[in-house]
C-alpha cells in the first residue's frame, strides 16, 4: 500500500508527489529564483547600456530615442553616419554602434536625433 504522505508528513496532493503546502512553497521558490535571475539580467543590461548617468541625462535632453545621426565635424574625413547609442561614458562621451555593427566613441555634441530613421540602414 502506498503511503500518500508528503516528505513533511502532510497528505499528498491527488496525483502529486508532495502536499499542497510544499508544492506552493516549491512554486514560490522557483518564482523567486526566476525573479532574481531577471533582476541580475536587468542589472547587466543596465550596466552595459547606462554607464554614466550625467551623460545619459544630457543625451536624453537632446534626443528622444537611441537612434541618432553622428555628424562629422568640419574637415573630418569621416562621413555622417546613423547608429544607435549603446553606452554613456563620463565627460559626455557616447558609444554609438553604426548600421554595420562597428562602435564609435563620439562626443555628445556631435550626435543628433535621427528623426528620419527610415532614410538610414537600420530599418532598411
Ligand atoms: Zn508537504
Amino acid at each position: 500500500m502506498t503511503v500518500d504522505i508528503c516528505a513533511c508528513g502532510a497528505p499528498r496532493r491527488p496525483g502529486g508527489s508532495d502536499c499542497r503546502e510544499c508544492h506552493r512553497k516549491t512554486v514560490k521558490r522557483y518564482r523567486e529564483r526566476q525573479a532574481r535571475h531577471r533582476q541580475v539580467q536587468d542589472q547587466l543590461i543596465e550596466n552595459l547600456t547606462v554607464n554614466n548617468r550625467d551623460t545619459r541625462e544630457k543625451f536624453e535632453a537632446r534626443c528622444k530615442t537611441r537612434f541618432v545621426v553622428v555628424l562629422a565635424g568640419p574637415g573630418e574625413e569621416v562621413d555622417d553616419f546613423a547608429g544607435m547609442v549603446a553606452s554613456f561614458h563620463p565627460m559626455g562621451m557616447l558609444t554609438v554602434v553604426d548600421t554595420d555593427g562597428r562602435s564609435h566613441s563620439v562626443p555628445l555634441h556631435k550626435v543628433k536625433e535621427d528623426i528620419g530613421r527610415k532614410n538610414y540602414g537600420i530599418s532598411q
